[in-house]
């Protein structure tokens, strides 16, 4: 993990967004590739093994086969479509891409220059400066309001919705599978037989006045 990604993490433990100190085993020209993060707060321990940060807790993950990279024309094609279901226009964003999204973390990168968190991702997806690769159950590490979109598949338990809610800011954008319902408080904006694109309204707060 590039050392400057580490400041977008965050404890997953129920108490309020603290960073994460890390202890460094191994670094090699600023990648982290042995190391803790611990938290302040909570205690809480998270390895990061190979540059991969660990915030599973032990969840069971799902294994992908090995031989199914996909090719670079896919992973192109791939990021494109997360490009424009994720409206990603702002160079320097935080975007989360989960499961197969995930394999077109580099190109996407690349093309609309911004931060990708790559959760769960197949083997052969490769770390950056701008990718971060982390495992993860149903918590996504990063500070509520913090991220431009996060797209998942069906290979997360459902539960990560709710997180992914709170990781992106107003305005921001959730991909997920058509399994999975919409979270009911975000505006459905498209949707097909895999998939759907939902956006977070602006902020609730903004409701209030109506009552005066
Ligand atoms: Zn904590």
């Amino acid at each position: 993990m590039f050392i400057e990604l580490l400041d977008l993490l965050r404890c997953i433990n129920a108490h309020e967004d603290t960073w994460l100190v890390a202890s460094l085993k191994a670094v090699s020209s600023r990648f982290v590739l042995d190391g803790t993060l611990g938290c302040p707060t909570c205690s809480a321990k998270y390895a990061i093994t190979t540059g991969i940060a660990d915030f599973s807790g032990g969840a069971e993950l799902p294994r992908r086969k090995p031989g199914q990279r996909a090719s670079t024309l896919e992973r192109e094609e791939l990021a494109t479509r997360a490009g424009a279901f994720l409206n990603v226009t702002e160079p320097g964003a935080t975007v989360v891409l989960g499961g197969s999204w995930g394999s077109a973390a580099q190109e996407l990168s690349l093309m609309s220059e911004v931060r990708v968190l790559a959760l769960n991702s197949e083997s052969g997806v490769e770390e950056s400066e701008t990718v971060g690769l982390l495992l993860v159950g149903s918590d996504i590490p990063v500070a509520p309001g913090s991220v431009l979109g996060v797209a998942i598949d069906s290979s997360f338990p459902p539960g990560i919705l709710a997180s992914a809610v709170k990781a992106i800011r107003p305005g921001g954008r959730i991909v997920g599978p058509a399994e999975f319902p919409p979270p009911p408080d975000l505006l459905v904006l498209a949707h097909d037989e895999n998939y759907w694109v939902a956006e977070k309204g602006p902020e609730v707060i903004k409701l209030s006045r109506a009552d005066r």
